[in-house]
């Protein structure tokens, strides 16, 4: 496995291997890496000639500084686990390498086509970013909602990490389920040719969601944090057999997570999995929804989502 940390020597390099023909699949991720990244890392392995990997903690998608500061960073180790599951490429670049300061904006340039953050290294949220991708309000819900500029941070990260790949392929996992529909959003709405290629959650034995911010739980946060996933799937139940409406589900979610000390309700919502506008009654059943929802362990947030 090769490691870069510019642009330039992965273009070249990448570019070697495009003119001989070679497929390449791609897999972004902040690091921390778990066996749910790795899953990503085999699937690109068994559809392309070549993998790319990259490890970026993009600080344009983090609304909350302290968030940011303590997101778990383990580049050593990392790379041991990538060359471990065979990746070809590891790119990591920093952050000024991945946003210098651009020039000042001409007339008439659109943050939409040029994707470019503001100078400096602003937090999602700031003014500059916000609506610079138009994404069809998916990114006015549930982690938009709770998470101002957030999807717009990530939109900035991929497209530039797409024009730095070129990758045919680029895998990103269910687990962030609103993100992936943002993505392939992006992707289709800015034709950019590459093909998003979605894959299932990872969970531990016990059925929490795999997350780099597992490493961050307490120990009682992390021996109660399965009850998310645990009431995901009893809601799922209750959905289908229909005995409570949504409103009484909701409801019954809330209780359930908050009547467990070590852990706090963000949201709950059943959504249409495919606008991701939540529902507010039992649809049709041909109308394919998800049940997503936030938790706060302690200071750590995670995230799940189901089919329903
Ligand atoms: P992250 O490093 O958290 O930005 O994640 C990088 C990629 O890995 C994203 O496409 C995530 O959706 C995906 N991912 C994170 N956790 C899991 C998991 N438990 N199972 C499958 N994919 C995951």
């Amino acid at each position: 496995m090769v490691i870069f940390s510019t642009i330039k020597e992965t273009k070249n390099f990448l570019l070697r291997l495009k003119k001989e023909g070679k497929t390449i699949g791609f897999v972004p991720t902040m690091g921390a890496l778990h066996a749910g990244h790795i899953s990503l890392l085999e699937r690109a392995k068994n559809e392309n000639d070549i993998v790319v990997a990259s490890i970026f903690v993009n600080p344009l998608q983090f609304n909350d500084k302290k968030d940011l500061e303590k997101y778990p960073r383990t580049l050593a180790k990392d790379a041991e686990k990538l060359k471990l599951a065979h990746c070809d490429v590891l790119f990591a670049p920093t952050s000024t390498e991945m946003y210098p300061s651009p020039p000042p904006p001409k007339k008439g340039d659109s943050a939409l086509t040029s994707g470019s953050p503001p100078s400096g290294l602003p937090e999602a949220g700031s003014v500059a970013l916000e609506g610079a991708f138009d994404l069809d309000n998916l990114d006015k819900v549930m982690e938009g909602q709770h998470r101002p500029g957030h999807f717009q941070g990530v939109c900035v990260v991929v497209k530039r990490l797409f024009e730095i790949i070129e990758p045919d392929k680029a895998y990103f996992g269910e687990k962030d389920f609103q993100q992936l529909t943002i993505i392939r959003h992006m992707v289709k709405t800015l034709r950019m040719p590459v093909k998003i290629v979605p894959c299932p959650t990872l969970r531990e034995a016990d059925g929490l969601a795999m997350s780099s911010r597992n490493t961050l739980l307490g120990p009682d946060e992390r021996k109660n944090a399965p009850l998310i996933y645990a009431t995901l799937q009893k809601s799922k139940e209750e959905w289908k057999n229909g005995r409570m409406g949504l409103h009484e589900l909701k409801k019954w979610v809330e209780n359930q997570i908050s009547s467990n000390p070590f852990l706090k309700l963000e949201y709950f919502e059943v959504a249409d999995s495919e606008t991701l506008q939540p529902v507010t009654d039992h649809r049709s059943p041909d109308v394919d929804c998800r049940a997503f929802i936030a938790v706060k362990a302690g200071a750590v947030r995670l995230i799940d989502n189901i089919p329903m």
